[in-house]
């Protein structure tokens, strides 16, 4: 029996210099030594994410949900308004994470799978809103946003841009400074292919005054906690301290190969992959997907009788719930994948696509 394969949007494969990382003995945080892994996280991390200038980096023990949640807590006052594109689950949970801190949300609502346009944003000119939030990849349906269009209307606008690149973040190229960005939330358990527990805020100049003057009414995450601490390297509370460990190895690891290198893999195994998929029942959903997935409409069978076979084979795939569970699934191109992995995975798909009599029962 083969070992199983996890072709989901994260967690991910791990490479072996990851789990051996992951597998040495603990070591304790206050410490100089550890002070100055912190700080060399910070300066690989700002580098990967194109943050060039004054950005300034919270390392949160917390999956990616917990720095989205801190971003709109610590950058927006209750009753500020704010535009949130919203194309998915991902997008909807902005939606209720504004809502609940009393913001006032309005959505830019898409369909599954449609790319954001210029007309989608134009009617919202001098809102007065003060921000917007926006998933770059939107992974539920593997749709990727135009970050272009969105920053030059911020710009235009003097509106607060944050972004959620937890799924694009070494899939898709993102230059933080590039764009102009005042928040950019990452996490470790999709691209950067290390087990899931810390996320990360960057923060430009501009968003580091508003979580100095916003009112924060969380402890935990409370930012300018973060910040005051990492000025000498260390994080307010304990952190999944193995976790910053590996993190910092796989970004000097990342940064030894480029992080341009990393997103060609990603690019390369995600047309590989759907280059295999011509001939067999599937459409795609988006015309603008991310190389981190691929996300498939099957015809003719349910997604859920696919996403199951698969799994009883060791091939995981990615279900989706609400209203796309039974229109799509979703295939992940991230971690420790190979090409070898990607034609495993097309076999399957066509053998299940055959005992459903969607295609010949001869070979190509
Ligand atoms: C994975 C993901 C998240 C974070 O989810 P967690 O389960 O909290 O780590 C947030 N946004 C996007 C776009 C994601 O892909």
């Amino acid at each position: 029996m083969l070992p199983p394969v996890l072709f989901t949007p994260g967690p991910v494969v791990l490479d072996g210099a990851t789990l051996r990382d992951g597998a040495e003995p603990m070591i304790y945080h206050r410490t100089p030594e550890f002070s100055a892994c912190v700080r060399h996280c910070e300066e690989l991390l700002k580098a990967a994410l194109g943050a060039h200038g004054e950005e300034r980096i919270a390392i949160i023990t917390g999956s990616g949900t917990a720095a989205m949640e801190a971003c709109v807590l610590n950058l927006f006052a209750a009753g500020e308004r704010v535009l949130v594109v919203n194309g998915g689950d991902f997008g909807q949970r902005f939606v209720e994470i504004a809502a609940l801190h009393d913001l006032h949300v309005t959505e830019i609502k898409l369909a599954p799978g449609q790319s954001l346009t210029a007309s989608h944003l134009a009617p919202h000119r001098r809102g007065g809103f003060r921000g917007l939030l926006i998933n770059h990849h939107e992974t539920s349906t593997g749709t990727l946003y135009d970050l272009s269009l969105v920053a030059s209307f911020c710009r235009d606008e003097a509106l607060l841009l944050i972004v959620d690149a937890i799924g694009s973040f070494l899939a898709d190229p993102l230059s933080m400074s590039e764009l102009g960005l005042d928040a950019l939330i990452v996490s470790s358990q999709k691209a950067l292919a290390l087990p899931p527990g810390l996320s990360f805020v960057a923060l430009s100049a501009r968003a580091q005054a508003c979580v100095q003057s916003v009112p924060v009414r969380s402890f935990y995450l409370d930012l300018k906690r973060y910040l005051a601490d990492a000025t000498r390297g260390q994080t307010p509370f304990t952190p999944a301290v193995g976790l910053v460990r590996q993190l910092e190895r796989r970004l000097e690891r990342l940064h030894g190969g480029g992080v341009a290198a990393q997103i060609e893999a990603v690019r390369t195994r995600a047309l590989d992959f759907r280059r295999k998929l011509s001939g067999l029942p599937f459409d795609l959903l988006t015309s603008t997907p991310s190389n981190a997935v691929t996300p498939l409409v099957p015809r003719g069978v349910a997604p859920a009788r696919y996403v199951s076979a698969l799994a009883a084979q060791g091939l995981f795939v990615c279900p989706n719930g609400g209203e796309l569970r039974d229109r799509i699934f979703r295939v992940g191109h991230l971690g420790d994948l190979s090409s070898e992995d990607n034609t495993r995975l097309v076999d399957a798909l066509r053998a299940i696509g055959q005992h459903y009599g969607l295609l010949g029962t001869s070979e190509e």
